[in-house]
């Protein structure tokens, strides 16, 4: 099946850009010569890490992905793939008028109808890190980095490479792959959200989806949910001085959140704990004020399930906590939030490399399913 073939490249590729690591599951499980360590050079591990060295190199952080999707696209071209821009509608808060996704087929068919999606995302975080590699001659000891080098530029690069050696092998017919690569991954998430209410989805009628993002080289068959929200304290200001006459908005919002990361907020054997980042802190106004005013943003990872339903119990169980606290004073607030998200990851047939795990394709898998029509 064509689609095992290139996940089993994948596997082999994705780890030339792995960060040297002791623990035995992290290491490659099939000849790992091919790429580094006894084996000569091969065309193969030259024409992946050229490709994705170069797309390391162009800065793309969200909301800038025009020059690396100009830059991906013609790269397909020249090896005979025809190309699609779809472009995202703008926004006024977008910086950038000319965002797309870079959607590629093998050949010069008008109307492609691919049984398998390959897709992947060309924004990253910021800050921009320039490209690094600690050795000429590549070895299973170099180390490669430089922002989006793992997350995810090396799932492109590999995703692409693998696909063109299975096409040359005749392992994969032309008419039945297509390349989907998105923008706005890492925030908002449009990219994927457009294309899944674009016309061209619509118009397609594929079997499955190859999402390339950093699982540790193991088939990802689930992910954590999420609530994103914030928490606001009220407090009475006062001097520093005579803290009896005043009320600490910062007390009070550290309180709250040494009872949240404290407290069992859902967990379940396959997906763990519910976890709380606690992203952003604002508070106060001088060391010498008795603050009356404190806000925290939050990203928490819901390990608890129905996907519909997984948020509103945290939810439920965080409000809890704020009430027995002091319910007049934390307020909170949250704009979305999900329960764990299961796949379908049975894979028929023996795939060696694989160990089903669960990971983190949010972004692209719920952006993928979303629909403006349900
Ligand atoms: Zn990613």
């Amino acid at each position: 099946m064509p689609a095992l073939l290139s996940l089993a490249l994948l596997a082999l590729l994705g780890s030339a850009f792995a960060t040297p690591n002791p623990n035995p599951q992290q290491l490659p499980l099939i000849n790992a010569d091919l790429l580094y360590g006894n084996a000569p050079p091969t065309k193969l591990r030259d024409d992946l890490l050229s490709l994705h060295r170069s797309l390391v190199e162009v800065e793309s952080i969200t909301y800038h992905e025009t020059e690396v999707g100009h830059h991906l696209a013609r790269y397909l071209r020249r090896r005979g793939y025809t190309t699609q821009l779809q472009y995202i509608p703008s926004k006024t808060d977008s910086p950038d008028e000319n965002r797309f996704n870079v959607l590629a087929w093998p050949g010069d068919s008008a109307r492609p109808n691919p049984r398998v999606i390959i897709s992947s995302h060309i924004d990253v975080v910021p800050p921009y890190i320039p490209y690094y590699i600690s050795d000429d001659e590549p070895t299973s000891d170099t180390v490669i980095g430089g922002r989006g080098s793992v997350d995810a530029k090396g799932s492109i690069a590999a995703q692409i490479i693998a696909l063109q050696s299975l096409l040359d092998a005749g392992e994969v017919r032309e008419e039945d792959v297509m390349l989907l690569f998105v923008v706005g991954e890492e925030s908002p998430g449009d990219g994927m959200r457009h294309f899944s209410n674009s016309s061209e989805r619509h118009a397609l009628n594929f079997e499955s989806v190859i999402f390339g993002e950093p699982t540790e080289n193991k088939l990802a068959c689930g992910h954590k949910g999420g609530l994103f929200c914030s928490i606001e304290a009220s407090g009475i200001s006062g001097h520093s001085g005579y803290p009896w006459l005043g009320k600490s908005a910062n007390e009070l919002l550290i309180k709250a959140l040494y009872e949240m990361i404290n407290t069992d907020l859902g967990s379940s054997d396959k997906f763990g704990n519910t976890t709380v980042n606690i992203g952003r802190i604002d508070g106060g106004v001088a060391a010498n004020v008795i603050p009356d005013h404190a806000k925290v943003d939050l990203a928490i990872r819901v390990a608890i399930g129905p996907e519909d339903e997984g948020g509103e119990i945290v939810v439920d169980r965080i409000k809890k906590i704020l009430y027995e606290l002091d319910p007049e004073s934390l307020k909170f607030a949250y704009t979305h939030g999900y329960g764990v998200v299961e796949c379908d990851c049975a894979v028929p047939g023996n795939v060696p490399p694989f160990e089903a795990r669960l990971s983190r394709l949010e972004s692209l898998l719920i952006s993928f399913r979303i629909r403006d029509d349900c």
